[in-house]
Parts: C-alpha cells; sequence; structure tokens
C-alpha cells in the first residue's frame, strides 16, 4: 500500500469517527459494533457514543471500510465473528480505554492481517530502542494521543475468506462443527487481534537480527537467542507459568515452506511450516516433545489440521499470558 493512499484512508476514517462519535447518521459502509451488544441486538450496528471506559471490560469499536460492499450479504455476520473473536480475548484481558478497530478490504495481500497502527517509544533496554503498540499501550495507560485514528487494522481479503474460511452462523455459541478443510473465521480473527495486540516484532524474520534502526518490541524484548544458531524462547514470567518452562519461538530455518505430520492423543494432524511465521508466533513443531499447549495453540506459527473436521481454535491462558507479560491488564 503507498503512502498516498493510507493518507487517504486516514482521512476517510477520520470523517467518519468525528460523525460516530457526533451521534450523526453515519454512512451506509461503516458499522460501529460494540463489544457490550448482545449477538441477537439487532440494535448493534447503530452508531454509539463513545464506549464508556471501565477498567475491568475489554471495550473497543469496529468500523468497517467497505464502500463497494466486498462483504455482501454476510456482512453482519463476519462483523459477528469479529465480535466472538474479541469476546474470546476479553475472557482473559481488559483495558483502561476502548481499541478502535477499523476493518480493511484488502485483496492484495495474500490471507487476512493485522496489526496496531503505530507504536509508541517505550524504553531503552539492552541498548535497543523498545517500541509499544498502540493497541496495548491504550489497553495498559488509557492514553489515546490520536482519538481520531484506529488502533488496529484488520485487513480482510475476501476471495481468501470465501475460499479457506468458515463464517460461523452462530459465532455467539461456537458449538457448530467447522467443516473439513475449513478454518473457524472467529479463530482467524481471534489471531490476527493477537498480533495487533502485541505478537509482532521487527527483528528479521530469517536470521533473527535487530534491524538498523535499532527499535524492537517489547515482544521482542522478552525473546532470547533469536539468531540463526539458537532456539529462540519467549521468557516473560507468566508465560512460564502458564506453558511450564520458556515457551518455543517459531523459527524455521529451513528458506520455503515444509509440510509435517504429527499424532497427537491418536489423531493424526498436517501441518504447513513457513519461515514468514517466524519470531511473532510461537511453537517450534520440531522438536518431538513439544506441548501441545504450543503445538495446538491460537498463537503458534503452524496450524495443525486433521482430516475429519475443520479448524476452531480459542484464546487459551497461554496466549493471553504473552500479552501479560508484553503489558497487557489481564485478569
Ligand atoms: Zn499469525
Amino acid at each position: 500500500m503507498t503512502l498516498k493512499r493510507s493518507f487517504t484512508k486516514v482521512l476517510i476514517l477520520a470523517a467518519l469517527l468525528v460523525s460516530f462519535q457526533n451521534g450523526a447518521p453515519v454512512d451506509k459502509s461503516v458499522s460501529p459494533l460494540e463489544a457490550t451488544s448482545s449477538p441477537e441486538d439487532t440494535t448493534a450496528f447503530k452508531p454509539r457514543p463513545t464506549p464508556v471506559t471501565t477498567t475491568t471490560e475489554f471495550n473497543y469499536t469496529v468500523t468497517v471500510d467497505d464502500p463497494q460492499n466486498s462483504l455482501g450479504a454476510d456482512r453482519d455476520l463476519i462483523l459477528k465473528n469479529l465480535q466472538a473473536a474479541c469476546q474470546d480475548w476479553g475472557r482473559y484481558i481488559y483495558g483502561k480505554a476502548p481499541i478502535r478497530i477499523l476493518v480493511r478490504i484488502n485483496n492484495d495481500q495474500a490471507r487476512f492481517s493485522g496489526a496496531s497502527r503505530t507504536s509508541v517509544f517505550l524504553k531503552t533496554a539492552n541498548g535497543h530502542n523498545v517500541f509499544e503498540d498502540i493497541a496495548p499501550y491504550k489497553l495498559r495507560t488509557g492514553k489515546d494521543p490520536e482519538p481520531r485514528l484506529p488502533d488496529i487494522y484488520l485487513d480482510i481479503n475476501v476471495n481468501f475468506m470465501r475460499q479457506a474460511y468458515w463464517i460461523d452462523p452462530q459465532p455467539e455459541t461456537r458449538t457448530l462443527p467447522v467443516p473439513v478443510g475449513k478454518v473457524d473465521l472467529v479463530t482467524v480473527f481471534a489471531h490476527e487481534l493477537g498480533h495487533a495486540l502485541g505478537f509482532n516484532g521487527f527483528l528479521e524474520r530469517s536470521t533473527g537480527a535487530v534491524p538498523a534502526h535499532n527499535g524492537i518490541s517489547v515482544f521482542d524484548s522478552l525473546m532470547y537467542e533469536t539468531n540463526l544458531s539458537g532456539s529462540p524462547v519467549f521468557t516473560g514470567t507468566k508465560t512460564l507459568s502458564a506453558y511450564g518452562s520458556k515457551l518455543p519461538v517459531t523459527f524455521f530455518t529451513f528458506p520455503d515452506s515444509r509440510t509435517n505430520t504429527y499424532s497427537i492423543a491418536g489423531v493424526n494432524y498436517v501441518a504447513t511450516l513457513h519461515p514468514s511465521q517466524n519470531l511473532t508466533h510461537y511453537g517450534r513443531y520440531t522438536a518431538s516433545n513439544e506441548s501441545e499447549k504450543s503445538l495446538q495453540g491460537l498463537m503458534g506459527g503452524a496450524w495443525l489440521f486433521r482430516a475429519d473436521q475443520g479448524l476452531r481454535i480459542r484464546v487459551s491462558n497461554l496466549d493471553a499470558a504473552v500479552l501479560c507479560d508484553i503489558g497487557v491488564p489481564c485478569r
């Protein structure tokens, strides 16, 4: 995406959020969605005032930038899937300020992506400048330095979604079986939110090297042995407690994708390993004694598929522990 395009989007969003905050009619392409709305509440998509900030809830708003209506007739259901993903994280985390999520249509990227819009300088550690993503920064501090801008971008490749993902028709219960070969959309949203909330770094993916600008993320700052000969691990104390040992971080040293098979509790799984997932996920997928917590976790670097059912993963206390260690308030 070019700088110009990004800037245009920001301007559009700024205008829309002003409308939203004033309670004025909002463009048809925009739907705020609040965490406190029940799934059956047909008023869920109406503009509402800025949510009340509390210290015990994970509050958020969702705005959709979809002027071509690429999401089509499933639009509201897709947003309810996103709501379910937010609520899944909300079982573990909360914040001092609501997070603004902007959903964008981006069919140029391979799949979905999620990221904080920007990061802020936090501290210097071991000679590096540590930056904190804006979403966890807001949750942690309650400060909102740029109240007209989104905190999180969720970019959707609609074609890929239709091909590979399954839109849960009942995301409030998440009990319907996921079709074979598909990934539950709530799972995908929750995973991308995990990146936006802090599973994110600046280290060079294939070597672990600190970039020339010497900036690293909070997530990076809690990793050790992030070099070619090492076995990177995440060392946060809450993660240590949740996992039982230092958490292996995804770091595949082969240059392209590999397919591995696994047998866990008598069930066979297949996973595709790719170095593009390095250093922002957990799981090494090579050690025979690796815990199922990392092999089958939401923020794992390779999802394990079984032949007889699709994939649904919920946020676990391990996923939450990593965010807790990087500063997100946890229950
Ligand atoms: Zn990921």
